[in-house]
């Protein structure tokens, strides 16, 4: 018998936490899990798969007027109802954090709905039921929280992430502080739910470290789509007013609005947790270090996704997760590979890109050619909506071998995915023009791309 109630302790049953546990428990290993809040993590309760869905219902507000174009007549003005949104999109995370929980069953692995706390490098504390479970390994998987910055008077009355999808009344408006993925997606959708929607940021355009012409294109259509910028500007002061807050902005001058929006950021969470006092070392924005193996300073304790603050992305977490499993349990070593992740931003239109973008490859290698392509996807032609795809491929001028590609469009993010295997492959830009176009698509435009745009020497 094992001289550990467990082999394997999980705290935080989310993306990478529940990947983990499940593969371990596959492995035969003896799994338990804890989690304080709902079993899926930020991922599927109060990340991606929300955001995903609401992105979904903000984009039939265009769909309803390109519908006109194309011969339709919608006899009345279509209407909005954010409560049965919320309602709709709850029952679908149920389901899903039900499928997460079937699924940790199902493979053998103990769920225990409780907060945990790490009391020793083999030993932790359920804080529900004062129970110390020790294990062979610990494995934090705690993912991470949105900060409440900057520390302004009133920032207290901000909403982050964690609430916005459930607000009890729609905010006809909004303002956002920030200029990243979760800022500009938000303030995608809500204005096109119907919100006047404000955002302010520090930087002087959103998305910073996304290659410069989706930086300039999101920002352009979010602004045709309603959105007022601020630009080198944040809050200074909010406060509650009659009807909302009332935002005193660092340029001068405020405005009064339904709900301020806190996008600034995320930090792992790993305060409370204990680990500290069992000698797991944290770095300076307090993520767990770990090497390769995802492994702490500690020997038998383990941390995977956002709490260590590699790559913050769920595939990430996930991979990670299973990796750690395969080499802990599995007898095979498997290290994550972090090189050419794509990735997407649910902003309408959207960001698909994988790799480099221009500037990082011009600042790496000596000659970077640039084939580019701004367009009006065919959708937009009886519609008339104005709206412009923006594809980019950035090349080693000296290899031919393609180091990023960037979409801003329709479905970017359905490309992206397929143009990941394409780089992590290595691809050139000749097997690209050897490729044959699917007509009439957009993606098309990824193949006939023969005129270089520009060269770059150093
Ligand atoms: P980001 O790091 O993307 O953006 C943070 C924003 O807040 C930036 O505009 C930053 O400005 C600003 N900021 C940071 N600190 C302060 C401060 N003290 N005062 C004022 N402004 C500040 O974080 P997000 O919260 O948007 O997202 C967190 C993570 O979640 C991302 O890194 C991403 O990995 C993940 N995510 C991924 C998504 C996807 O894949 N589609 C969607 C949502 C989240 P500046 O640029 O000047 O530093």
């Amino acid at each position: 018998m094992s001289e550990y109630d467990v082999d394997l302790f999980v705290i935080g049953a989310g993306s990478g936490g529940v990947r983990a546990g499940r593969i371990a428990a596959g492995y035969g290993a003896k799994v338990m899990v804890a989690e304080e809040f709902r079993i899926g993590g930020t991922c599927v309760i109060r990340g991606c798969v929300p955001k995903k869905l609401y992105a979904y219902a903000s984009r039939f507000a265009d769909d309803f007027e390109d519908a006109a174009g194309y011969g339709w007549t919608i006899p009345q003005k279509p209407v909005f109802d954010w409560s049965k949104l919320v309602s709709a999109k709850e029952k679908e995370i149920t389901r899903l954090s039900g499928l997460y929980s079937a699924n940790l069953g199902r493979a053998g692995v103990e769920i225990v709905q409780s907060r945990a706390e790490v009391i020793g490098p083999n030993r932790v504390k359920l804080l529900a039921d004062g129970r110390e479970i020790t294990a062979k390994y610990i494995l934090v998987a705690t993912g991470g929280s949105p900060v409440m910055e900057p520390a302004i008077p009133g920032v207290d009355h901000c909403v982050t992430s964690n609430e916005v999808f459930d607000l009890k009344v729609f905010p006809k408006r909004l303002f956002v502080v920030g200029g990243g993925y979760i800022a500009v997606e938000f303030a995608s959708v809500f204005a096109r739910l119907g919100s006047e929607v404000h955002q302010a940021m520090r930087a002087d355009n959103v998305l910073r470290g996304f290659d410069a012409d989706m930086r300039d294109g999101v920002r352009d259509a979010l602004t045709h789509a309603g959105v007022r910028f601020h630009f080198g500007a944040l809050p200074t002061k909010i406060e509650k007013v009659a009807e909302g807050f009332r935002v005193t902005l660092s340029m001068g001058g405020a405005l009064e609005v339904d709900q301020v929006l806190l996008a600034t950021g995320r930090r792992p969470h790993t305060k409370g947790l204990g680990l500290e006092s069992a000698g797991v070392e944290l770095d300076r924005a307090g993520a767990v270090k770990v090497d390769a193996h995802s492994r702490s300073n500690v020997p038998s304790i383990y941390a995977v996704g956002d709490v260590t603050n590699r790559v913050n992305l769920t595939p990430v977490a996930i991979r990670e997760g299973h990796a750690f499993a395969d080499t802990v349990f599995g007898g095979k070593e498997v290290v994550v590979g972090y090189e050419a992740i794509a990735t997407a931003v649910f902003t309408t239109p959207e960001i698909g890109t994988v790799g480099m973008g221009e500037e990082e490859a011009r600042a790496a290698f000596d000659i970077v050619d640039i084939y580019s392509a701004s367009f009006r996807p065919m959708k937009a032609t009886l519609s008339g909506r104005a709206e412009k795809t923006i594809m980019k491929i950035v090349v080693d001028g000296t290899t031919d071998k393609v180091l990023g590609v960037h979409i801003l469009g329709h479905d970017a993010g359905e490309m992206a995915q397929l143009l990941g295997i394409t780089v992590k492959m290595g691809a050139t830009k000749a097997d690209f023009d050897a490729t044959m176009a699917v007509h009439p698509t957009a993606a098309e435009e990824l193949v006939t791309m023969r005129t270089r745009s520009a060269r770059f020497e150093r």
